[in-house]
């Protein structure tokens, strides 16, 4: 196969060549939308050269391949990424240089998929990237949303909702493969019929919707290996017929084809919180369905009806239980499809899938209502519940007259389809994402699962690529590593421990500073641009970014910020190292105390704006629309990384490995992989505190969390929380609530926030 040459020269022909096919324009005359289309083109087909090899291999070794299901890919943009993994990031950007064109702008130009949440779809990225890197052959699947996670703007200290329509100019890296489009089934009912003397099962009367995939690929870092992210989008089967405009039924079509494609229509915004919603199971039984028809199709062609081999060849793993309908689906397809009998069927399924927790909290561990369950996918359901019935037989002789634990276990029990354990109960794996999440899994989340099958349970830390969070981000910091140890750590990170003997290195640290400080300005840069914020790179620059949660306590670090403030205001001798915190955090649009969280942030930020003394040594800004990009600039400027959840609660977390390889200092609780960090530094370089996660579970146990002892004693945390509710944060946070008339300082005291443990969740564990 003849294969093109990605040097300088024949970049910049490319470039220049199809800037003149697709626009008709010299560079000079063209968009940056359209440069940036040409460029992304070059290295698209850089990238297919790759992939069509990559591809060919795969189905001559016949290795053994993942199927990673997750309902969220949180990639960020994906240009530069893939210069720098097709080891060409000099030769392009020599090569764009020399075409006048400025490659930070252009990069600016694609706009970033934020088709995930947070933690868990990043997670899903980061490993998308590794597997390629690690020669792996794997493929993402997902849904092809239409609407990504919305973008967030901040007006008059409140959070506004803006819709994410991300495919606006399209997307230059994916492509349609339609000879992969399948059909999927929703509604109807099940009949019972005999064929040649034998049961089968088959649904009627049920709707039709088409699943259309879209492949992204994903480069790894100077390797063979392409691997696709597969992307599903839904279609409707019906096309608009002429006759219909006769008929009058022209807006009944549109309706039901317009009703189809909700199906990708848009990402929940709820991270670690699910609603019962019926879209939403839709959206999951979609992709999965899909998916597995797809993996089944590709074992066939390799492997003929060997289904016994199916474990040895493919690996299905459900990133949380949102994909955990792949667990029927697969028997459904085994036995109704493929003609295997149940212990067969099921036999492979427990030895294909894998199922990693992301969190033990109660709200966002998935049960879908049996009607709805039974309504939408009766097939399915039928086969839940034979699971279910031969797990209660069994788990009956494991705990015989205990209906309590059999019903806590059970698939199906109190009218709800329990997912998490059905994906306890039908895979092969279960894995918690950090050592702390992995004990407290098997000691208490699934602890009656654990004793009856102990062999299932592992732990494997969560982590972050190298490539995207210090290479691609921190560019300096990068170079200066390479300057100390050379290159070995970017094949393998672990090597970055050669970093050590530097630490009292006075040159090295110089250049860090140095580094640092310029990472500072770039931020500063980016907050002036994005929301006019002026900051001082001098200060302190102090970060918490992630989503917006009670139990990762930005109100614990906002009050902590109101502690500072009234020692200020209150002492004119109190002095202080000058300290910028800043904040990014996007909250569920529904969840109205993360709302109102945002909400004290900005206040407190333009009370200290508005003190002559305080704005000198303390300053709080909130960045807007905090997503993979915004990361990739806020992470490198970060002094101190703020870890600060509930001790039990973070069952890993990411953002503290982002921070600490760029060279933050992590405040934090011992919580999620923070213990492992903590190991891995040393406790002397690292500021933990606060209870310990034995100690809140015993809590929760005890009902012996009292947070009003700690406001009667402690004076200060008095002080700060009555300004919460009296004072200008509390009037900021009531003011539309109480109407205009109301007038500086609100006496509005709300009872129930006092009594609310929860108003006070913030406090116990750091002063506890
Ligand atoms: C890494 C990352 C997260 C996860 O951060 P945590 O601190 O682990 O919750 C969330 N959002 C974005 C954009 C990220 O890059």
């Amino acid at each position: 196969m003849p294969t093109t040459k990605f040097d300088k020269e024949s970049i910049k022909k490319s470039i220049v060549g199809k800037v003149q096919r697709y626009n008709g324009l010299t560079i000079e005359e063209a968009t940056k939308q359209q440069v940036y289309r040409a460029v992304a083109s070059t290295v698209r087909d850089q990238i297919m050269q790759k992939y069509m090899v990559s591809r060919e291999e795969r189905k001559k070794s016949k290795k053994k391949r993942l199927y990673y299901l997750s309902v969220e890919f949180l990639m960020g943009r994906s240009m530069y990424t893939n210069m720098l993994n097709l080891v060409s990031s000099k030769e392009y950007t020599e090569a764009l240089q020399e075409l006048g064109i400025d490659i930070k702008e252009l990069l600016k130009e694609e706009p970033e998929p934020g088709l995930g949440n947070g933690g868990l779809g990043r997670l899903a990225a980061c490993f998308m990237d590794s597997l390629s890197s690690l020669d792996l052959p794997a493929m993402g699947c997902t849904i092809r949303y239409e609407y990504g996670l919305f973008r967030q703007k901040i007006v008059d200290g409140q959070q506004v909702e803006l819709p994410d329509s991300w495919l606006d100019n399209g997307n230059a890296w994916e492509s349609a493969v339609m000879q992969d489009t399948c059909e999927i089934h929703f509604g109807g009912h099940v009949e019972e019929v005999e064929i040649n003397g034998q049961k089968k099962y088959v649904t009627r009367d049920y709707y039709t919707v088409e699943a259309v995939p879209y492949d992204m690929p994903i480069v790894g870092y100077d390797t063979a290996t392409v691997n696709p992210l597969r992307m599903w989008s839904a279609r409707s089967p019906k096309k608009i017929d002429l006759n219909s405009f006769g008929e009058g039924r022209y807006i009944q079509a549109s309706e039901e084809i317009e009703l189809a494609e909700t199906i990708s229509k848009v990402l929940y915004p709820e991270d670690k919180h699910y609603e019962g919603k019926m879209l939403r199971l839709k959206q999951h039984y979609f992709f999965v369905s899909a998916s597995l028809q797809y993996i089944i199709k590709e074992f066939k062609k390799a492997f003929g009806n060997d289904f016994a081999r199916l474990p040895d060849k493919v690996v299905i793993h459900i990133n949380d239980t949102h994909p955990g309908m792949a667990i029927p689906e697969l028997m459904r397809i085994l036995m109704d499809e493929e003609g295997l009998g149940w212990d067969e069927a099921s036999a492979i399924v427990q030895k294909t899938v894998a199922y990693t927790n992301h969190t033990i909290m109660a709200e966002a561990l998935e049960k879908w209502p049996v009607n709805m369950v039974e309504n939408l996918l009766p097939r399915c359901y039928q086969i839940i519940c034979e699971m279910n019935r031969r797990l209660c037989e069994r788990l009956w002789n494991s705990f015989p007259g205990d209906w309590d634990r059999i019903a806590h276990m059970a698939l199906v029990s109190y009218d709800n389809v329990h997912m998490a354990n059905m994906c306890v109960a039908m895979s092969y794996s279960v894995n918690g994402v950090s050592q702390l999440h992995g004990e407290i899994l098997k000691s208490d989340t699934f602890h009656d699962y654990y004793k009856v099958m102990p062999e299932k349970f592992c732990a494997i830390t969560n982590g972050i690529t190298h490539r995207r969070w210090l290479m691609s981000c921190n560019p300096g910091l990068t170079n200066l590593i390479y300057d100390s140890i050379g290159d070995g750590w970017v094949r393998e990170p672990e090597r970055l421990s050669e970093l050590l003997p530097f630490a009292d290195d006075a040159a090295f640290r110089d250049k860090f500073d140095q580094i640092k400080h310029q990472n500072k300005e770039r931020l500063a840069a980016l907050l002036r641009e994005r929301q006019g914020a002026i900051v001082d790179p001098d200060f302190i620059f102090d970060v918490q970014a992630k989503r917006l949660h009670e139990y990762k306590r930005q109100m614990l670090n906002a009050l902590h910020i109101l502690v500072l403030y009234n020692r200020i205001v209150n002492d004119e001798n109190f002095t202080m190292e000058p300290r910028l915190f800043v904040f990014g955090a996007k909250a569920s649009p529904g969840y109205y105390r993360a709302k109102q969280i945002i909400r004290m942030i900005c206040a407190l930020s333009s009370l200290i704006e508005k003190h002559p003394r305080a704005r000198k040594m303390l300053q709080v800004v909130f960045l807007e629309n905090y997503d993979v990009s915004s990361a990739e600039v806020l992470i490198p400027a970060a002094e101190v990384s703020e870890q600060l959840s509930t001790a039990s609660k973070e069952a890993s977390g990411t953002g503290n490995m982002k921070f600490m390889m760029n060279g933050a200092v992590t405040i934090g609780t011992m919580d999620g992989a923070n213990v492992e960090i903590s190991e891995q530094v040393g406790m002397e370089n690292i500021y933990i505190f606060g209870m310990r996660s034995d100690t809140v579970l015993d809590m929760y146990r005890e009902h012996s969390y009292n947070p009003m002892s700690i406001f009667e004693s402690n004076q200060e945390i008095r002080l700060a929380l009555v300004d919460v509710v009296v004072g200008y944060i509390g009037f900021q946070l009531l003011k539309d609530r109480c109407g205009l008339g109301l007038s500086y300082p609100a006496l509005y005291l709300p009872e129930q926030h006092f009594s609310s443990p929860s108003f006070f969740s913030g406090i116990v564990g750091s002063y506890g």
